[in-house]
């Protein structure tokens, strides 16, 4: 499709298109939007990047009865980043028009998300705990919700999710059209949409589409304590416009970015123990230029779209190979370039050879490959650990995070 005057939309919602410099339809909205527009469930499984948030937004937007106050259209997504990036586009989406859209999220005052909700909001974007809380103590209506978006399914539920999705499907027990984005289907979102969809249209981006090929993938193999060293020594070679960090957990991320800070300018740090009020302004700043160097938690992977960001930096492989992916996407926006590079110590050499094989890639190595890497990168790879679990290796203790409040 080569421009959206080829869909069907108000003219309000073109404009406001033009004027966010979107000048034709991506792959995923040239298939979406039209089958939303007539009123199909959608299942759309595309790569991060690909535009999922305006495939949707544009419709609802569209669409949406501006003359009434109720919720129409609800839209469910997994962390406050996401749900504050989503309402940003979507109230600009939807400027013109002079539709009304909020993002709702737990850390924040009760009364002001209430007081919020009084003045009227037609399209809600929220994350499931808030909302939930909200439905039970009676002071969110959802009776004239026509649309149900589910947004980063896959994350949703790998973030344990799952109750409190269907749980919310549950209370909209009127007729209403569901849409469900993510990036990947795993059997989770199969089960949702057998019990909940109604025949869904289903749009799918081939697989070896979600690993953007404009991203380069590098190696760096070090000892476990060399790792600040080896980080800082790339992070100097490469000098990057803007990066992103990403560690494990909270604790490390913390002291990575006081050790980078003691050699770097611009590093700040994000993670989900931080308040909403500093991640807020972190993001901010991200966004706008002023910090080059975030380290951060899987928290700033979930979809969140920074489009300056050139490199992601990975101190530490995460042990689903999905994470790499997701982390990677972070990078490479919309089809620009980027590069990411991961540090390898001899512990991660198993995530490492799930990561290639997911990806379909052999390791590019900056600097020397582990010691007998082309016979252990043949051998058999290591049992894959079920997902959501991971943890160091010879634990087997379950990682289970609680339903709504995972750490990261
Ligand atoms: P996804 O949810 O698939 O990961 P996003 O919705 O976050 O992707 O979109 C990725 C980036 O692409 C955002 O910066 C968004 O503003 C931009 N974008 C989306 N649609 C278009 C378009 N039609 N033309 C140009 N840029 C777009
Ligand atoms: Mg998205």
């Amino acid at each position: 499709m080569e421009s959206f005057t080829e869909l069907t939309l108000e003219p309000s919602i073109r404009d406001a298109l033009k004027k966010m410099g979107y000048e034709k339809p991506s792959p995923i909205q040239a298939q979406a939007i039209p089958l939303i527009q007539e009123g199909h469930d959608v299942i759309a499984l595309a790569k991060t990047g690909s535009g999922k948030t305006a495939a949707c937004a544009i419709p609802v937007c569209d669409r949406v009865d501006v003359s009434r106050t109720d919720i129409q259209a609800l839209i469910v997504v997994p962390t406050r980043e996401l749900a504050l990036q989503y309402a940003t586009e979507t109230q600009k989406i939807g400027k013109l028009r002079g539709v009304k859209a909020y993002a709702m999220f737990g850390g924040e005052d009760y009364s002001l998300q209430r007081a919020k909700l009084s003045h009227g909001v037609q399209v809600l974007i929220a994350t499931p705990g808030r909302l939930i809380d909200f439905i039970y103590k009676r002071e969110v209506d959802l009776s004239e919700v026509a649309t149900l978006i589910l947004d980063e399914a896959d994350e949703m539920l790998s973030m344990g999710f799952y109750d409190d999705i269907d749980f919310i499907i549950q209370c909209l027990i009127h007729e209403h059209q569901t849409l469900l984005f993510s990036a990947t289907m795993p059997q989770q979102i199969r089960k949702i949409a057998q019990h909940h969809m109604k025949t869904p249209r289903e749009v799918v981006f081939e697989q070896k589409e979600r690993i953007p090929d404009t991203i380069s993938h590098r190696f760096g193999f070090c000892q476990h304590h060399d790792r600040d060293e080896v980080l800082l020594g790339m992070l100097k070679k490469h000098s990057p416009k803007q990066a992103i960090v990403f560690c494990k957990s909270r604790v490390q991320v913390e002291q990575l970015s006081r050790s980078l800070g003691r050699n770097l300018r611009e590093v700040d740090y994000l993670h989900g123990g931080l308040s909403q009020e500093a991640r807020r302004s972190i993001t901010g700043k991200f966004r706008s230029g002023r910090i080059r160097f975030l380290v951060a938690t899987d928290v700033a992977a979930r979809g969140l779209d920074f489009s300056g960001v050139t490199h992601v930096f990975m101190y530490q492989l995460p042990e689903d190979p999905e994470t790499y992916i997701h982390r990677a996407g972070r990078t490479g926006r919309m089809e620009r370039s980027g590069e990411v590079l991961s540090l390898v110590t001899s512990r991660e050499i198993g995530a490492l050879k799930r990561i290639l094989e997911l990806m379909k890639k052999e390791a590019i190595w900056e600097g020397d490959p582990p010691r007998n890497w082309d016979s252990i990168k043949d051998s058999k790879a290591p049992p894959k650990p079920p997902r959501g679990r991971g943890g160091p290796k010879g634990s087997s203790r379950p990682r289970r995070r609680p339903p709504s409040k995972p750490k990261s």
